[in-house]
């Protein structure tokens, strides 16, 4: 981590939640430093063939706009209003009751009011006043309304990109207002002006040309998989050998290619491949992996809902063509929420593919009759259940753990139980952060929806604050060392997050723990964890 990165104490010892001096509409956007996101490589813009692409910097006054932008914005934003209502409504019902003021992590580490997610909101909703409404046109700044000018865009590019579409805010709202959707709908009419950030355009980009968001290519995804292959024997003694791109298999499995390149995301994969092996020497389960359709995160879904549809696409179009009964997603946040939100009606529903069965237990996983894709953790879960897997949760033991509940299994899809379930049944040392900070009230790691850079670090450390506080709690009230999660931005951000906040406490995916406790047919006697950190009382092994 970066030394100019502002130290922890200096960030809680500068909050300040008074009252501003101006009024919102005359404080204008600082832009510095450490709270934005470079601006997006005009070849990946080019590429998907998004318009203006071009090179220009936020730092600067200039940022290259074309003649008519404002033409291009408003008539974006018509467009928006009538094909979305959700947008209509959320124009137009917020009554500013403020019950989501203090619910945003990036407000409550910063201080920041225009954090407030209905304020947020009102970035917007002001120009929309002003340039739709009658009350708007007539009585301007008295009912909220004001011009759409450089500094207002600015400013939306600003903000906008300080919302991790994490939706916490609207489990508050009395009206249901989702400002993530006020938010992805703003971002797409910057899309219109060229204005995305590198760390969006460039997966984005990447996922188009080659599938994943790393831009990796078939045969470096499969000698990632291999080398783990190696590393799994090494530990266990059991050589396995995984299915690549293979038509008629039973199961198609999508991950996060998070979780193929970067640690601690590569031990979740490497619970996967064991979980896998032990079901097909078990029970003869036929799972394939695919080279092209290896990436089960969606970074369209932070660019625009078109982007987000022609990047779901492929899983379907991989599904199709190896003919496989259904699809097995990985431990991942955006594949969960465009899956369950969007999927069916931008790209199914997917009748060439069978709903889910498992053919172990003969679970219908009915929840999933439209979308034809399993959650890992339900998959598990339900194995579990069955008494299908040999479990010694005794090589967790020296884990002491706690759940994360990344905000899109968790409020897109309504996914608690199953990982906690899992979690309990390899682990031996649970503990829960506050209620109030978990499951549909999740806080968000701070670098979600595409803002996971590493030249915004100040942003993310004060966006990941209130995740990071509950963690210390339960780090000084139990001893916790351990922050699990399903979600591969989560197991790229949280290192960082813990390293500044908590740094006793490091982080990993459920079903490296799965790993970890899975005996499989056949294996040595192990003397370390999947990350080779000896298991409890094999500390003198190597030793011996
Ligand atoms: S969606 Fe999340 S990040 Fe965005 S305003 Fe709401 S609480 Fe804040
Ligand atoms: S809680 Fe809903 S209605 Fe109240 S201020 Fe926030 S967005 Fe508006």
């Amino acid at each position: 981590m970066s030394d100019d990165l502002i130290k922890p104490e200096e960030l809680i010892s500068r909050l300040d939640y008074a009252t501003p001096k101006t009024g919102w509409m005359d404080t204008p956007a600082v832009i510095r430093p450490g709270m934005y996101c470079y601006s997006a490589n005009p070849k990946s813009v080019e590429y998907v063939g998004m318009p203006h692409p071009r090179k220009w910097n936020p730092m600067e006054d200039d940022w290259l706009l074309p003649e008519n932008w404002k033409d291009i914005v408003l008539k974006g934003l018509k467009d928006r209003l009538e094909r979305f209502r959700s947008l209509r409504i959320f124009m137009d019902i917020c009554v500013r009751c403020g019950a989501c003021a203090d619910k945003c992590h990036f407000f409550l580490g910063s201080g920041d009011p225009k954090n407030m997610p209905v304020l947020r909101a009102e970035l917007l909703r002001s120009v929309y006043r002003n340039e739709f409404t009658k009350a708007g046109k007539l009585l301007g700044k008295m009912v909220g309304a004001r011009k759409l000018t450089v500094s207002v865009l600015k400013e939306w590019w600003y903000y906008y990109f300080q919302c991790t579409q994490c939706r916490r805010c609207s489990v508050f709202c009395p009206y249901g207002i989702d400002t993530a959707e006020v938010t992805l709908l703003t971002r797409e009419l910057l899309n219109e002006l060229g204005l995305n950030i590198d760390w969006i355009a460039t997966p984005v980009a990447n996922c188009y040309r080659t599938g994943n968001h790393l831009g990796i290519q078939p045969h470096a995804f499969k000698d990632m998989l291999d080398f783990f292959v190696d590393d799994i024997e090494e530990i266990t003694g059991i050589n396995m050998a995984p299915n690549y791109n293979k038509k008629g298999a039973d199961i198609l499995f999508i991950t996060p290619s998070g979780d193929v390149f970067a640690d601690p995301g590569t031990y979740t994969c490497m619970g996967y491949l064991m979980l896998f092996h032990f079901l097909k020497e078990k029970y003869g389960l036929d799972v394939t992996w695919s080279t092209y359709a290896s990436e089960g995160g969606n970074f369209g879904s932070f660019t625009s809902h078109e982007m987000m549809k022609r990047l779901n696409a492929k899983m379907y179009a991989e599904a199709k063509r190896l003919g496989v009964k259904w699809i097995l997603g990985g431990e991942c946040g955006h594949m969960w929420r465009v899956i369950h939100q969007y999927m069916d009606t931008m790209n199914g529903p997917a009748d060439f593919l069978e709903t889910p069965v498992s053919p172990i237990t003969g679970t219908v996983f009915s929840n999933a009759k439209s979308t034809k894709m399993v959650h890992i953790s339900e998959f598990t879960a339900d194995l579990i259940k069955h008494g299908k897997l040999d479990l010694d949760p005794s090589r967790n033991d020296h884990l002491r753990v706690t759940f994360h509940d990344s905000c899109n299994p968790s409020r897109g899809m309504g996914m608690f139980e199953e990982p906690r379930y899992v979690i309990r049944s390899v682990c031996r040392n649970f503990f829960e952060m506050p209620a109030n900070t978990i499951r549909e009230k999740t806080f968000c790691c701070g670098s979600g929806s595409g803002l996971n850079a590493g030249e915004n670090m100040e942003l993310r450390m004060i966006g990941g604050f209130p995740r990071a506080n509950a963690v210390r709690h339960v780090h000084e009230k139990y001893g916790v060392n351990m922050l699990s999660c399903i979600c591969a931005v989560d197991r790229a951000a949280f290192p960082a997050l813990m390293e500044y906040w908590v740094p006793e406490v490091e982080v990993t995916g459920v079903t490296e723990m799965v790993g970890n406790a899975l005996i499989l047919p056949g294996e040595i006697k192990r003397t370390t964890d999947l990350r080779g950190e000896p298991l409890p009382g094999m500390e003198d092994e190597d030793a011996e």
